[in-house]
């Protein structure tokens, strides 16, 4: 059984404790590896390695770094079918879905990064003929990247890419459900020959971690995405001390459906949009908001869609519906399901866990899940699922959706689906949310900024939004004498 190891100073060290966690395998639910049970002791190490390489990694030129980075690009393309497997394995996702998004986009990441870091320029003041400031952005030092499972080695490394870009030395720290691409990066850093010290990586339980990781003096921000509540935790551990903080959190984001909505084009993104990955990405559409003159053929036709999504081995290249990333997850998905029902909602199709047989008897499946008849205030309305679970809700208006909408804590997404142009951006500009679509879902640009309103987070990600919360602009004054004294 393959057991993972922390990479520090470009090296695999086993944590100092000896001990390690079991890695569960969602398709088969058995045990399949082993995770570095790492501690405060793990961390400050990582913290040092990253400390010792700061100061020569900052003074690297951009265009250094962006060869570093477009090599680490490369090499993840060189890497590719490992990296998918590994990815599928440890989360559950479907091959299709890890082959088409998630490992190239993670190739993508660095070289996004190594490109726009290059074109990166300064800017210049003039108050006075006789005067000149200029701006210079200036590395932070070390910085702590945490990112959560469900997108592992994507999101891992949309905080690396631009840390690295910007002249920071990275302790990062993927979530420990899902290691094995993390692990599989340190590699590729070996292979690239980036300097020891410059990306570390540390496995373990975060709230063993998250303290030191954190908090070390030495950390200058904390990049995090993950649920509300840990987002919570870091906020109140990380902000006294005054360090930058970029927090990417929950959502339980709506999808409006206008009545005169191309319905054919809508209903396919929207059952999309509820059940990629088993429902398991925040910018999943979790509330699908109907027009009630519609509402009966629309449910009808995302009932169709959502029981005809191909469950099966996520290793198999036809599978559209694999397993959820564990056991807890999936009983705590399942629970909120029975919360549902208790209160009155009618199960419109999905609901049961299981249901394959032979070696992935034991996985963690769960049929995509169509649920109706709660008031929009109901906790399954409220709070986020995160799983292949959406609530249908009709309205009467457009002020009637946009309160519905808007009517919950989360604010980090929304799509709206009409054909009519003016009320397409009347409703986008009133949603509260950080990224709204028309007539799309998830049209990412590497260069938009990426992030929630309320408890979605604080902060933005993406092009030269990362850049800046990786960075600080030092401001430079220089005073020009008109003429030249000795
Ligand atoms: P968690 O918040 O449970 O964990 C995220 C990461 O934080 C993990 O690596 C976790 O480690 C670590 N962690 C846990 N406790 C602490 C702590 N006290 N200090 C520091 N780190 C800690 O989220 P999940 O992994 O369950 O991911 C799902 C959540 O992520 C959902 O809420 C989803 O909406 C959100 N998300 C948000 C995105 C966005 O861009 N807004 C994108 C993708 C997901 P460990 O695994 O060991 O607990």
């Amino acid at each position: 059984m393959e057991q993972l190891q922390n990479f520090i100073h470009n090296r695999f060290v086993p944590p100092q404790s000896g001990s390690y966690l079991e890695n569960f395998e969602p398709r088969t639910g058995k045990v399949y590896g082993q995770v570095p049970d790492s501690d405060e002791r793990d961390a400050l190490a990582a913290i040092e390695a990253a400390s010792e390489a700061r100061a020569s990694w900052a003074r690297t030129t951009k265009e250094e770094r962006s060869t570093y980075l477009l090599k680490m690009a490369e090499l993840i393309r060189v890497h590719s079918s490992e990296l998918i497997e590994a990815e599928v394995r440890d989360n559950g996702k479907p091959i299709k879905l890890a082959s088409m998004v998630d490992i190239p986009r993670s190739a993508a990441n660095f070289e996004y990064f190594a490109k726009v870091i290059v074109g990166q320029t300064h800017q210049a003041f003039e108050p006075r003929e006789d005067y000149l400031h200029y701006t210079r952005p200036t590395p932070l030092g070390v910085v702590t990247c945490i990112s959560p499972w469900n997108l592992p080695l994507y999101l891992l490394t949309w905080k690396i890419a631009p840390a690295l870009a910007a002249g920071n030395t990275v302790v990062a720290k993927p979530s420990e459900v899902t290691p094995k691409t993390a692990y599989l990066l340190g590699k590729i850093v070996q292979e690239a020959g980036l300097p020891p010290g410059v990306l570390n990586i540390v496995h373990g339980l975060g709230h063993k971690l998250g303290p030191t990781l954190t908090t070390d003096p030495r950390v200058r921000a904390v990049s995090f995405t993950g649920s509300t509540k840990t987002g919570e935790v870091i906020a109140r551990a990380a902000s006294p001390l005054f360090k930058k903080i970029s927090l990417e959190l929950g959502g339980k984001n709506p999808t409006v459906i206008f009545d005169d909505a191309d319905l054919e084009r809508t209903l396919s993104h929207a059952a999309r949009a509820s059940f990629a990955n088993q429902g398991q990405i925040c910018l999943c559409g979790s509330r699908i908001l109907i027009h009630q003159s519609i509402y009966q053929r629309v449910k009808t036709e995302l009932i169709k869609r959502a029981d005809g999504l191909v469950m099966g081995d996520p290793l198999s290249p036809e599978t559209q519906h694999g397993a959820l990333v564990s056991r807890e997850h999936r009983d705590k998905v399942v629970g909120m399901i029975e919360l549902a029902k208790k209160d009155g909602a009618r199960l419109l199709c999905g609901g049961t866990p299981g249901g394959l047989g032979g070696e992935l008897a034991q996985g963690y499946f769960l049929r995509p899940t169509l649920l109706e008849g709660l008031p929009p205030e109901h906790t399954i309305n409220q709070e986020e699922i995160f799983g292949p679970v959406a609530s249908l809700i009709p309205f009467k208006t457009e002020e009637e959706a946009i309160e519905i909408a808007n009517g919950v804590g989360y604010g980090l997404a929304a799509s709206v689906w009409t054909e009519n142009i003016h009320r397409a951006h009347r409703v986008a500009h009133a949603l509260e949310a950080g990224m709204v679509w028309i007539n799309s879902w998830m049209e990412r640009d590497l260069s938009t900024p990426f992030g929630g309103v309320k408890a979605s987070g604080v902060g933005r990600e993406g092009g030269q939004y990362a850049l800046s919360f990786f960075q600080e602009q030092k401001s430079i004054g220089l005073q020009i004498h008109p003429e030249k004294k000795s």
